[in-house]
């Protein structure tokens, strides 16, 4: 029974916060799709291997040699955990953002890209420089692969081409149907990366069985602490292309040229795409939570976030005032992830009364989506949207929404609390005035 499952031990776990009502009470943090919390056994696992890291690829001395077998065995953990292909490159990278941008420098002469207005920023933007179509919304799964389909179907089918898909929205936490859209591509000589910031930190995400041929995540949502992430797939056009970076570690050989120039030869290996000392502890630290949460039983983990899931949804439901937003329907798959508005409010202040009122951390804004939370709240985009934008009176149009998610270390309490204190807040309305200053809200 899920709902008997304990949370992972997760850092901050027990920290207090003060009340602007008087007294104070544990953080509840329901973020987790901005920074997840990091799992306390990849902390003491980085706390225990900490002592002993060194300068990897570069020194002679015994913990040089060990931080080096550590970190090229944090690849096979990493490709394993994905369920990579043989053959696959695992390169490591500061997030997802950094990865989809290494992939964008990689891409073949002439290369289509295709991509859902929907996404991310991340997965949105490092394109412009290549020809790039933007897909309309889709408004149920199915439509998503009609819509692929008939782009790709009217592309030079000779040319190369990309499709970037998110795996779980970080605004709606919808399933997108991955491995359908990824079949599409493929039929249409196209090849797909798969952005699974939103998808790895809560599902199982297996290269092989959809058939992906990249796929990008970042440490610091996977309950890894920050600056690491992952580029991992198909070896062929990251090694053909010139390296993200140029400087050691990429470069096998460097020699003066008899014209004065000089003449470099770049590994053909991940280590291509990764020059200068790379981090070290955030490459170890992501492959200690690919091992956590393998060993924790990720099918538990799914099962008890789907608990929570509706939970939260069941609670929204009975409160009229508030709107849940969704592409694909309300009752579509989701992970633990929820945007909604909430009639009469302005969605900054509804954050920082959950905040200031309950020491409850959710995230108010566009959520670096901002085609996405438009369509969905049916705003001009002209609209600003941001904290300080005009107060919803009934029956208007909020700018901007707020967004609770959550995952392996978030008890039952943290999304009771939370479903609670929305209840209290449409009901009684603000206690204390919100007003924003140097764009912050505060009570
Ligand atoms: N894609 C999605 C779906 C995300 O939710 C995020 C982070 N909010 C990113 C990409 C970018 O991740 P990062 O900030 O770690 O680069």
């Amino acid at each position: 029974d899920p709902c008997c499952e304990a949370p992972l031990p997760v850092l901050g776990r027990d920290v207090t916060v003060p009340l602007v009502t008087g007294g104070e009470v544990t953080y509840a943090a329901l973020d987790y799709a901005a920074s997840a919390p990091a799992l306390q056994r990849v902390w003491d696992d980085v706390a225990a291997y900490a002592p002993y890291y060194g300068s990897v690829h570069r020194g002679a001395g015994y913990l040089s040699q060990l931080s080096t077998d550590l970190f090229e065995n944090s690849r096979t953990t990493v490709a394993e955990f994905l369920d990579c292909r043989p053959g696959d490159q695992v390169v490591f990278t500061r997030s997802t953002t950094d990865s989809l941008n290494l992939l964008a420098r990689a891409l073949p002469d002439g290369c289509q890209v295709f991509v859902f207005e929907t996404e991310h920023h991340a997965s949105l933007l490092p394109w412009q420089d290549a020809c790039v179509t933007y897909l309309d919304a889709p408004r149920t799964p199915s439509q998503a692969v009609e819509t692929l389909e008939r782009a790709l179907a009217d592309r030079d089918p000779y040319g190369p081409a990309l499709v970037c898909v998110t795996g779980a929205s970080n605004v709606t936490g919808e399933l997108w149907p991955v491995r359908e859209l990824a079949a599409a591509a493929h039929a249409h000589g196209a090849r797909i990366v798969l952005d699974a910031a939103q998808l790895a930190p809560h599902h199982p995400v297996s290269v092989t069985g959809l058939d992906v041929d990249w796929v990008a995540f970042s440490g610091h949502k996977l309950y890894a602490p920050f600056g690491s992430g992952v580029l991992a797939g198909r070896a062929d056009w990251l090694q053909d292309a010139d390296p993200y970076l140029a400087g050691g570690g990429a470069s096998r050989t460097v020699a003066r040229r008899a014209d004065g120039g000089v003449d470099v030869e770049w590994h053909t290996t991940a280590a291509r795409h990764e020059a200068g000392s790379p981090n070290v502890i955030g490459v170890y630290a992501i492959a200690a939570a690919c091992k956590a949460l393998t060993d924790a039983g990720f099918d538990r983990l799914v099962a008890r976030e789907r608990h929570l899931v509706e939970k939260v949804r069941t609670g929204l439901a009975g409160v009229p005032q508030v709107k849940v937003l969704s592409l694909f329907g309300d009752d579509a798959p989701r992970v633990g992830v929820l945007s909604f508005v909430v009639e009469g409010w302005n969605s900054s202040h509804f954050a920082a009364a959950l905040s200031a009122e309950y020491g409850i951390g959710v995230r108010d804004g566009l959520f670096c989506a901002h085609p996405l939370v438009r369509t969905l709240l049916g705003s001009d985009p002209q609209d600003v949207g941001a904290c300080g934008a005009p107060e919803a009176r009934p029956g208007e149009r909020s700018l901007n929404a707020i967004r609770v998610s959550f995952g392996a270390g978030t008890p039952d309490e943290h999304v009771d609390r939370f479903v609670g204190a929305v209840k209290e807040l449409v009901r009684d309305g603000a206690r204390w005035s919100y007003r924003t200053e140097d764009g912050r809200c505060v009570p």
